[in-house]
């Protein structure tokens, strides 16, 4: 079905100038080139694309023959072109085919050169490589949700339907193109695909799609976690992120990406951990509506610092000192976490900055509160304090105000501030031997060493 430029609310102006740019010159090299996927869904919708992706007939070297320097080729298993203006990228995809009947092409290009095993299936139905190409009547197919299957063309300014995704956007539902459990078994990530758009869109998710969630969940344990990382990622800097975890929590999917939090969840008492995770979420969610940056660091700072705690707990009981029970912890927990989602190591560091951090953010007396601010991780630190007070650490609250103030204040006013800070009484100090001592200071986070 083809909606005309009368039909549909589309105008090049919400278009980004880039993105119109690539579409406007496939066209002058005589390429058919449409916009297709969120960013359509979303103008459709009145929302502001994130990115706007680009589908053509070209292939990726053609491609790189219309756009030159700005083009650059990329992905083995999902083969496309970047094409850059400044900092901003326009991704150009070239139509997927099925392949039968055109066992040629999956090994030879258009242009004759050798590419490979095109296609690439394993047994249990799992897609590894897809750079069989094809026309957009077969691209269409291969696409996950209805929503995510519509096409702008450049040529008449049209958006073309193949799949019903105009009557789904217009009745705010999900649903996968072909059977469901294939679809989901092909690629497990649309199983979580599926809860970031209905959370994201408010859109509910139509009941053949939804009925195939539980059970297949546990085939995310199969995606690399390098993948899944990046999924973790836009689940939760979605700006939906506290109803993203309500959802994969009511799917039995949260068990997948983070493990260890998952079972301390089941222990939770008087709401905590859990509280932890939802505020932390919600400060992330608040400061993406006000445009600041996130930082993937605090996200799993939070969500693995309860599992974090209840090893330190653990090594604190056989005798470490609370610093090498704090890095034991860290180790575990990280570790494990790593066979879920990946953590690049830039980011894990982060990590341990900010929990260290959350024991030395009391000892601030005189010329350690300066010192701490410039830590280049204090911010992170101090919004994860703020974030455990209001998840109900209402012992810490004293404290943040203090920091809070203290930022607040000009320079010189912070010295005197800092300088006021009472030196702890020296009772307050940790006796050797006394371990209950020392346990109890530990879950109130103030451990000295
Ligand atoms: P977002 O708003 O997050 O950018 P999006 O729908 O544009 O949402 P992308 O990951 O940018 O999502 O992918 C662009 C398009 O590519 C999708 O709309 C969909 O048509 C297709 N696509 C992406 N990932 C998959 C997948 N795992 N399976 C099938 N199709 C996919
Ligand atoms: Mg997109």
């Amino acid at each position: 079905m083809v909606f005309s430029r009368k039909e549909h609310g589309i105008s090049r102006s919400q278009i980004d100038k880039a993105a119109l740019d690539v579409l406007y010159s496939l066209k002058r090299a005589g390429y058919e080139a449409y916009l297709v996927g969120g960013c359509v869904r979303d103008l459709l919708l009145g929302l502001e694309p994130k990115d706007f992706d680009v589908v053509t007939n070209a292939e990726p070297e053609e491609v790189r023959e219309v756009f030159k320097r700005r083009c650059q080729l990329i992905g083995r298993r999902f083969r496309l072109a970047h094409v850059r203006y400044g900092r901003t990228v326009i991704e150009v995809a070239t139509f997927r085919g099925h392949g039968e009947g055109e066992q040629r092409r999956d090994f030879f290009g258009r242009n004759g050169k050798a590419s490979g095993l095109a296609r690439e299936v394993d047994d249990t139905g799992r897609l590894l490589r897809d750079n069989v190409y094809g026309s957009i009547d077969e691209d269409v197919w291969r696409r996950d949700f209805t929503v995510n299957a519509l096409y702008y063309n450049i040529h008449d300014f049209s958006v073309i339907d193949y799949v019903g995704g105009m009557a789904d956007i217009k009745a705010g539902q999900l649903r996968l193109i072909g059977d469901p459990e294939t679809r989901y078994r092909e690629d497990p990530v649309r199983i979580i695909r599926a809860i970031r758009f209905a959370a994201k869109l408010g859109f509910k998710i139509e009941a053949a799609t939804e009925a195939p969630i539980v059970s297949l969940g546990q085939q995310l344990k199969d995606v690399s976690n390098a993948r899944l990382f990046e999924e973790v990622l836009k689940l939760f800097h979605s700006g939906v992120g506290v109803e993203v975890f309500e959802k994969l929590r009511h799917y039995d999917l949260f068990q997948y990406l983070f493990p260890l939090t998952e079972k301390t969840l089941e222990q939770e008492s008087e709401g905590f951990p859990r509280m932890l995770v939802v505020e932390a979420l919600k400060s992330t969610d608040a400061r993406l509506q006000e445009g600041k940056s996130v930082n993937p660091a605090f996200l799993f700072s939070a969500m693995l610092w309860e599992p974090m705690q209840v090893r330190k707990e653990a090594h604190l009981d056989s005798g470490m000192t609370h610093q090498d029970a704090l890095y034991a912890a860290a180790n575990d927990v990280l570790e494990q976490q790593v066979r879920a989602t990946a953590i690049p190591k830039r980011f894990s560091a982060q990590m341990r900055d900010i929990w260290n951090l959350q024991y030395r953010l009391p000892k601030r007396q005189g010329a350690r509160a300066q010192k701490l601010t410039e830590h280049p991780r204090f911010r992170a630190a101090y919004d994860f304090l703020g974030v455990r007070v209001a998840a109900g650490e209402s012992q810490f609250a004293e404290l943040f105000d203090w920091w809070t103030e203290y930022q607040e204040k000009d320079p010189v006013e912070q010295v005197a501030f800092a300088n006021a800070v009472e030196r702890k009484p020296a009772k307050r100090r940790r006796k050797p031997g006394n371990r209950n001592f020392l346990r109890k200071r530990s879950q109130q986070g103030q451990a000295d060493e």
